[in-house]
């Protein structure tokens, strides 16, 4: 029987993880088949606090990893594949392995969507990016693409402004998604580029993107464009398919929390970091939650006498 069981790896998971284990729970970590969430896919990170210089998104989970792991973490490499909620203690299961845990701490995170073009994959982190926060410095005065109609493209192509020289935004149809104040914002600023019914169908580049291949579905015209940079702002999808049955999840799939905490609707059940938090999409915000939602569950097992 664990005390608590963290399933997921990223900041929030790992944050969970050092205060748990520090406070002597001896927590177990599903860490998932790659570990270390949205960070491992870019490059520098230069607002978590704490680094004066640069660090890249691998080291800075690797540290924390580390950290969590002086304090007798112990980590599965392994997905989790089903749990039962229905009552305590909790069951999780990696397909046949079954474990039991009187209180559990889910931080999956989200995915980001991609558009599946060719040479995304392949120039990822080298131009292509899910992520203007974290790598719109980098693009400074130089053309970068977005590709999106909802209110994350909106906002993203309105942050790069603030680096790039022209932004261009591609969306597929003759109108977006968004809330209209964050359609004009973007309409009226003059370093942004509309494109409407139009799709990437190529990012070009060989060591790091220099254009895109752009075809308007209306006329069919195909045309070439250069760029740097090319950022995905098509959405996020959280990973709470398994605990569908038992958590409560808002209209677009994230857990729902209480605001102010990190329970579920199943007691002794917490969320932290991206998987309950489609706003802020931080590591340091997804931290911060993951130590809540540790100080949580070991109040909670105290209450309960189990601990
Ligand atoms: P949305 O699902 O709202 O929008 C996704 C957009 O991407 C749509 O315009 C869609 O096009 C387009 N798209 C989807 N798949 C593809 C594809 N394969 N190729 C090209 N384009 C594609 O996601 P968002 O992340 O924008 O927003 C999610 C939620 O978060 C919303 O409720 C939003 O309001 C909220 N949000 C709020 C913010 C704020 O208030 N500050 C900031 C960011 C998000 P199409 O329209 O044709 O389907």
């Amino acid at each position: 029987m664990e005390n608590v069981i963290i399933i997921g790896s990223g900041p929030a998971g790992y944050t969970a993880a050092i205060y748990a284990a520090r406070a002597n729970l001896k927590p177990l970590m599903f860490e998932g088949l790659t570990p270390g969430g949205q960070l491992m896919i870019t490059s520098d990170v230069e607002n978590y606090p704490g680094f004066d210089k640069a660090i890249t998104g691998p080291e800075l989970m690797d540290v924390m990893r580390k950290q969590a792991e002086r304090f007798e973490t112990r980590f599965i490499t392994k997905n989790v594949t089903k749990v039962d909620f229905s009552k305590r203690p909790f069951k999780i299961w990696c397909d046949e392995e079954m474990y039991e845990a009187q209180t559990v701490i889910v931080t999956t995170g989200a995915s980001a969507k991609w558009t599946d073009v060719t040479g995304e994959k392949r120039l990822m982190g080298k131009g292509v990016s899910a992520c203007a926060t974290c790598d719109g410095a980098f693009f400074k005065n130089m053309d970068v693409v977005v590709v999106g109609g909802g209110d994350t493209a909106m906002e993203e192509s309105s942050f790069l402004t603030r680096f790039a020289k022209q932004v261009y935004l591609v969306h597929r149809r003759d109108e977006f998604r968004a809330s209209k104040i964050m359609q004009n914002r973007v309409l009226n600023n003059p370093k942004i580029k509309v494109l409407f019914d139009t799709v990437v169908d190529e990012i070009v580049g060989e060591k790091g993107v220099t254009g895109v291949k752009l075809n308007n579905l209306k006329t069919k015209e195909k045309s070439d464009l250069k760029c740097e940079g090319y950022f995905v702002a098509i959405g996020h999808k959280p990973n709470t398919d398994i605990f569908a049955d038992f958590l409560d999840l808002n209209e677009t799939g994230y857990i729902v929390t209480e605001p102010g905490s990190t329970r579920t609707n199943v007691e002794g059940v917490f969320a932290a970091g991206d998987v309950q938090d489609h706003v802020y999409r931080q590591a340091v915000t997804a931290a911060g939650t993951g130590c809540m939602a540790a100080l949580e569950a070991e109040r909670f097992l105290e209450a309960h006498g189990a601990h």
